[in-house]
C-alpha cells in the first residue's frame, strides 16, 4: 500500500494517466528555450539576402540568460509555452508508510503548504521507478480510501 498527498487543485484527477512527478522547485533543468546552450538564433534584421551579412544572429537566451538551466519553480507555470515531458517522471511520488509521510514531511517543513484538509489518498500499484529522494513512483491501479492530512498527521 501506498500513501499520497494528492490535492486535485494543484495535481488533477488521481489516476494512472496523471501519474507523473515533478522536479522539485529548485531544481535546475534543462532550459527548453536554448536546449542547454545558453544562447539561442535569432534572425537578422539586417539581412539583406546578399553578401557576407549572416542571416541568423546568435543571441544570450532570454529565458535562462546563458546559464543553460532553469529552476523548476521558474517552468512549472509555463506548461502552455514549452513540451515539459523530458522533466517528468513516470510514477506519482509516494510514502510506503504513514510514518514516512509524517517523518518526511517533518523534515522539510512542509507544514507550511500542507492543512489538515490536504487529501492523502492510500492506494495500489506498480512501483516503477525512485524519486528524487529515494521516494517510491507508482503507477496507481486501485484506490482503496480518501483521508486527510488533518486525521492521519498524529
Ligand atoms: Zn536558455
Amino acid at each position: 500500500m501506498y500513501y499520497r498527498l494528492h490535492d486535485k487543485a494543484i495535481s488533477g484527477k488521481f489516476c494512472p494517466e496523471n501519474a507523473k512527478s515533478e522536479p522539485f522547485d529548485d531544481a535546475a533543468v534543462r532550459c527548453p528555450e536554448c536546449l542547454g546552450t545558453g544562447s539561442v538564433w535569432v534572425e537578422n534584421p539586417d539581412w539583406s539576402g546578399f553578401g557576407d551579412e549572416p542571416a541568423n544572429l546568435e543571441e544570450e537566451c532570454p529565458l535562462c540568460q546563458s546559464e543553460g538551466s532553469v529552476y523548476w519553480s521558474s517552468l512549472r507555470d509555463r506548461r502552455d509555452e514549452y513540451d515539459m515531458g523530458e522533466y517528468l517522471q513516470e510514477g506519482y511520488s509516494c510514502f510506503l508508510s504513514v510514518e514516512d509521510m509524517r517523518a518526511y514531511i517533518q523534515e522539510y517543513g512542509w507544514y507550511s503548504i500542507i492543512t489538515d484538509e490536504t487529501p492523502v489518498v492510500a492506494f495500489e500499484g506498480e512501483e516503477v521507478g525512485m524519486g528524487l529522494d529515494g521516494e517510491p513512483l507508482v503507477i496507481p491501479s486501485q484506490v482503496l480510501y480518501w483521508t486527510t492530512w488533518g486525521k492521519i498527521k498524529n
